[in-house]
């Protein structure tokens, strides 16, 4: 029987970013997924660190703020171990509300017309966000590299079937293997109550795709409105986002679903109404119950990070960071008490 330290299950973001935290922290640690890692929701996002917007939940705000803090860190970290560059595309955010929050000053028609040229308001005011995005994509090509460079070993296409913790080690089986290790992570995102049947998570599917414009790069910033974002990629190339439904793990990219969003788009941005579609995909949002994260330790040497929901990319290098944190035995930097499996429970009795 194989060993390691710290077993994970799941080598999206949340997995990888423990990982590498682990195996700073002096840890052997090994990742299994059961299809190529950085393949599902981590590839399939929009890349926007959106710790600024309006819309999040209070409970994140500490969360987004360690994860930002670490985030260019975290990205020379993953260039230097992988030799890949993982460029920022965008540092603004011009982001369409229905409601200001209170103290915040929308932008002037001028600045928004020279921000987001031909951006239509639709009634909502304009606020900008200093918030950068990257390619998700260019994350996905090497975080695993970094990973690997790291020392951590990557199981690809082995999926974990099942635990068992205990006092000392917990067992983990695959399909063709057992292995014992002295903790476990699952952070499998959307698929975690597989593993786990008591975690309230499901998939919530989004439907993604990238348009291209002719002519020369017109917007330079992210542009937000409630309903839809469009975020410059390159060239011109705009990759804009995104549904969320309920439709279980269904991998099927619906044209109506894209068209509908492509719509949504073009009545935003107006330049788009010349772009043709170029991309289409789908991905699978961890959703809680609560939409907030789930970051605890569920059993003797077993921990889980999932429920991530829209904002696992701005999460991850701080979710990293507090679970290494936590399953070494130190002090998480922030409360993660709005995380714990608990609040299920508690919110259960009181209704
Ligand atoms: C369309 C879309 C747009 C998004 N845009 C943004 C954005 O702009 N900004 C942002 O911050 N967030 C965004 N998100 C959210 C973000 O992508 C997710 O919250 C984040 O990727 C979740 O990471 P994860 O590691 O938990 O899950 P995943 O990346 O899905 O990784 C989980 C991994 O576990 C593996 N796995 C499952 N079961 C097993 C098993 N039994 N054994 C082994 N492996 C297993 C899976 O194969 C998978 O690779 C977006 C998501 C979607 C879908």
């Amino acid at each position: 029987m194989n060993r390691a330290d710290v077993a994970i299950a799941g080598a999206g973001i949340i997995g990888l970013t423990t990982a590498l935290e682990l195996a700073a922290a002096g840890c052997c640690v090994t990742v299994f997924d059961q299809n190529e890692a950085m393949s599902e929701a981590s590839r399939a996002a929009a890349g926007m660190l959106a710790g600024a917007d309006p819309e999040n939940p209070a409970e994140l705000r500490e969360l987004s703020r360690l994860s930002l803090t670490l985030y260019s860190d975290f990205l020379a970290r993953v260039e230097s171990l992988s030799g890949k560059c993982i460029p920022i595309r965008t540092t603004r955010t011009v982001q369409g509300v229905h409601h200001l929050p209170q103290g915040a000053k929308a932008l002037s028609t001028t600045e928004l017309r020279a921000l987001a040229p031909s951006a239509n308001t639709g009634g909502c005011s304009f606020l900008l966000l200093e918030e950068q995005s990257f390619d998700a994509w260019d994350l996905a090509e090497s975080l695993p590299a970094a990973a690997r460079s790291a020392g951590i070993e990557l199981r690809e296409r082995t999926a974990v079937l099942s635990v068992r913790g205990g006092t000392s080690d917990v067992e983990l089986v695959t399909a063709t293997e057992s292995l014992s290790a002295g903790a476990f992570l699952n952070a499998t995102g959307a698929w975690a109550s597989r593993l786990d049947h008591a975690l309230p998570v499901s998939p919530r599917k989004g439907h993604m795709l990238t348009a291209e414009l002719p002519g020369e790069v017109q917007m330079h910033c992210v542009l937000r409105s409630p309903s839809v974002y469009v975020v410059p990629r390159g060239g011109n190339r705009y990759t804009i986002g995104s549904t969320v439904e309920d439709a279980g793990f269904d991998r099927t990219v619906d044209p109506l679903r894209i068209q509908e969003l492509f719509s949504r788009a073009m009545d935003l941005w107006l330049p788009l109404r010349e772009a043709n579609i170029a991309e289409t995909w789908i991905g699978f949002r961890p959703g809680s119950e609560d939409g907030l994260p789930i970051i605890d330790q569920t059993g003797e040497n077993c921990w889980v990070a999932t429920g991530h929901f829209r904002n696992g990319i701005l999460l991850g290098p701080g979710t990293g960071r507090v679970l290494s944190q936590s399953m070494t035995g130190r002090q998480p930097e922030i409360d993660l008490s709005p995380f714990r499996c608990g609040r299920f429970a508690l919110s259960r009795a009181s209704s």
